[in-house]
């Protein structure tokens, strides 16, 4: 299969050369022919429409026509030498003209062969002409000639273009391409998927996508091409995660103990929300199933992951393992370790903490607690990653906020336990969208905590302009003398965030220090700029309530708890994604009180941020939210996520073609099932593309 001719590099191709090749290598990353069959047009021309000689009227537009050039003229006027055409159709004659590359064209246009020739006719006395058309033969292929209905337009670039590689001159390429490979392009998919799904064979749908001869066939066409990615794709999840589970023992967490009951009984706070408790069966069942769990955990902003982390901590616990907390910062890894030691009063479970600010001798006793076994849940920083942190008995690893750590970091808590990797539950805010979690995430195990506990008061989300600052301003006022604290975010332009990045949190930080000033008022401040330390000190001092305001970069940490902070205010909120606004909008509404979010925007703002700000303001829905992200933003720009680099399809688009990713998904569940280890010679097709597609997640690539 490697020798078939999809595989000859294009730089042998007629046309195209050693020049052009390394263009199209450095601007398309295409290196063979099969590259640029699969470099998709992202338009057509309607060129469905013939007109015959005698309809050209006079204001036509562009049109377009067919005929046989019965004769050719060099002319003259003063120095300019034109070169003139005459081309005939059965109901009449028209002039072809042109002023420049004669020599060219002379060679390229024959007397006597039929032509089709696009473009915008100018009359002159009785004759219509065009000047400087489109003018193609009509290529024979298969017998057939290829009638261009619908033209292909193709994405180039400036680099491209000055090499002449423009749409069209791509569309001569592939059209040399489809001619030299005609009938010898191999079929990918089994017969049997094809018949079933009723798919166009391979080798008709790319010469279907390209130049269409039908609007049906080029739905077929396309319908093909993006089935069979979405197969792939999520076979290729399907295969792995099979693969994984195989390969992957993992420690048996048979029971549950007195901790997890006791704490069940005694130490819960209030009732768990149905989801919380379904996730918590579902990781249960992972953590007794004999093999290794690997599970991502999403709920949305406040929908109590901690609570569920540490019951799952408690399973471990009863069944003789440690377990790890791990969070991405300081001020949350020490949030856990509050919250859960208050949680667990009573227990005799033993919690500590790490992280890099614990030094000398306190770290000591920490590593050497945790070695012997005295430590059953630690939580903490990155620290806990480090090679000098050696487990007694490590079986269930947890990790907040997954985006904040890198695939590495993750594999390093793989080889924390000698004997067997432990347990891994990722948790995150991040709404990922069924569909994205689907094929994104399609080998991992999903879980999703999709309810709120009760009687959380919706966040209020009003829109303001940089005008109604007086406004604003009366509102914080009113906040504060409830003894409310506030937010006031502003957004990085880079995302290293430069000191330049800075200035609009440092002049707006000097407005409110304006208007609300010492001894009355206490304002932190937090920014990239800063160190560590002083983040921490700015920080606390908001967290403990010293401060009223806190005004902050986006540094302003996730996850962050302070429930008597009820206002979050996003100033130039038209700059940020949707995803972020609702994350920075679920640091407020986690207390009694009701909360409200402000979004402020420049006066004049264009139709996306205010449809963007509006969609804010209607819904709290964080799954709502990551749909709408995903259509004004394609998937590979969801910030906070990993998927960019890891959804790289060629012609399927997840959101509109929402069912061919189900029937897809369908289809690839059947086909698992029947042959788990896809070696069934049916499915040799199957396996080779499974194989070479690039691995795609995380943990499939660490074993
Ligand atoms: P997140 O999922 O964002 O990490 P947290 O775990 O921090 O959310 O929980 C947010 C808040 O909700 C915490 O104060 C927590 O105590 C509370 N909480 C968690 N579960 C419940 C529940 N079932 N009922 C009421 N409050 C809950
Ligand atoms: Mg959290």
């Amino acid at each position: 299969m490697e020798n078939n001719i999809l595989q000859k590099d294009i730089m042998y191709l007629k046309g195209v050369g050693e020049k052009k090749a390394l263009v199209l290598k450095k601007e398309l990353n295409v290196f063979t022919l099969g590259d640029m069959l699969y470099h998709f047009p992202y338009k057509y021309i309607d060129k469905s429409n013939y007109f015959t000689i005698n309809q050209i009227a006079s204001e036509d537009v562009y049109i377009q026509i067919k005929g046989y050039l019965v004769s050719k003229e060099y002319k003259k006027t003063g120095k300019t030498q034109r070169l003139v055409y005459t081309l005939e159709d059965k109901t009449g004659r028209v002039e072809i003209v042109f002023f420049k590359g004669l020599s060219w064209i002379d060679k390229k246009l024959q007397p006597k062969r039929e032509y089709t020739v696009f473009g915008k006719p100018t009359r002159f006395q009785n004759t219509y002409s065009f000047i400087h058309p489109d003018i193609e033969e009509s290529v024979v292929y298969a017998n057939q000639t290829i009638e261009e209905k619908f033209s292909p337009l193709y994405n180039t670039t400036e680099k491209m273009k000055h090499s002449f590689l423009n749409s069209k001159a791509l569309s001569k390429i592939i059209k040399e391409i489809l001619i030299e490979t005609e009938y010898r392009i191999p079929e990918t998919l089994p017969q049997y998927v094809l018949e079933l799904n009723r798919l166009m064979p391979l080798s008709k749908a790319l010469r279907e996508i390209h130049f269409p001869t039908s609007n049906d066939n080029l739905a077929k066409a396309r319908y093909r091409l993006k089935f069979e990615e979405l197969l792939i794709l999520q076979l290729g999840h399907l295969f792995e995660k099979g693969r994984r589970i195989q390969k992957s023992k993992g420690f048996v967490f048979s029971k549950v103990g007195d901790k997890f009951n006791s704490f069940y009984e005694n130490n819960l706070p209030f009732t768990l929300t149905n989801a919380q408790k379904r996730v918590i069966k579902e990781i249960r069942n992972d953590m007794r199933s004999s093999h290794q769990m690997n599970r991502l955990l999403q709920g949305d902003v406040g929908s109590g992951k901690t609570l569920v982390a540490l019951m799952c901590m408690l399973i471990a616990i009863d069944n003789g393992f440690q377990a790890a907390l791990l969070a991405p910062t300081e001020i949350l890894s020490l949030q856990h370790y509050n919250s859960i030691t208050k949680l667990l009063k009573g227990l005799n479970v033993n919690v500590a903490l790490l992280q890099g600010s614990i030094k000398g001798k306190a770290r000591k006793n920490v590593l050497s607690n945790l070695q012997e076994g005295a430590i059953d849940i630690i939580v903490g920083t990155h620290a806990i990653l480090e090679d000098t942190v050696v487990f007694n008995n490590l079986g269930l690893a947890i990790i907040d906020e997954q985006h904040r750590f890198g695939v590495r970091q993750r594999s390093k808590m793989w080889e924390k336990n000698k004997e067997c990797p432990p347990h891994i539950l990722v948790m995150t805010a991040t709404p990922i969208p069924r569909t994205l979690a689907m094929t994104a995430y399609g080998d991992l195990d999903y879980s999703i905590i999709d309810e709120l506990p009760p009687g959380r008061k919706p966040i209020q989300t009003i829109h303001l302009f940089d005008r109604d600052i007086l406004k604003m301003f009366s509102f914080m006022h009113k906040q504060i003398a409830a003894g409310r604290q506030i937010y006031i975010v502003y957004p990085l332009i880079n995302e290293s965030e430069k000191m330049e990045d800075v200035k609009d949190l440092m002049d707006g930080y000097e407005s409110i220090v304006r208007e609300f000033p010492l001894p009355q008022y206490n304002i932190s401040i937090v920014h990239g700029q800063m160190d560590e330390q002083a983040k921490d000190y700015e920080m606390q001092r908001f967290v403990k309530g010293q401060t009223q305001i806190m005004v902050a970069t986006t540094v302003i940490e996730v996850g962050v708890d302070v429930s008597n902070a009820t206002v979050m205010i996003i100033e130039n909120s038209e700059r940020f994604g949707l995803s972020q606004l609702h994350q920075l909008r679920g640091r407020v509404g986690r207390g009694e009180s009701q909360s409200y979010c402000i979004l402020r925007t420049k006066d004049n703002i264009s139709k996306d941020a205010r449809r963007k700000i509006e969609v804010m303001c209607e819904t709290n829905d964080g799954f709502v939210l990551a749909e709408e992200d995903l259509k004004m933003r394609g998937p590979g720009n969801i910030s906070g996520t990993e998927q960019s680099g890891v959804l790289d399809l060629r012609i399927a688009d997840i959101i509109k073609d929402e069912p061919i990713v189900r029937r897809a998904r369908d289809f690839a569940e059947l086909i698992f099932d029947k042959d788990p280890s896809i070696t069934h010679p049916d499915n040799a097709l199957l396996r080779y593309q499974i194989t070479k597609q690039r691995p795609i997640t995380d943990f499939s690539k660490i074993s």
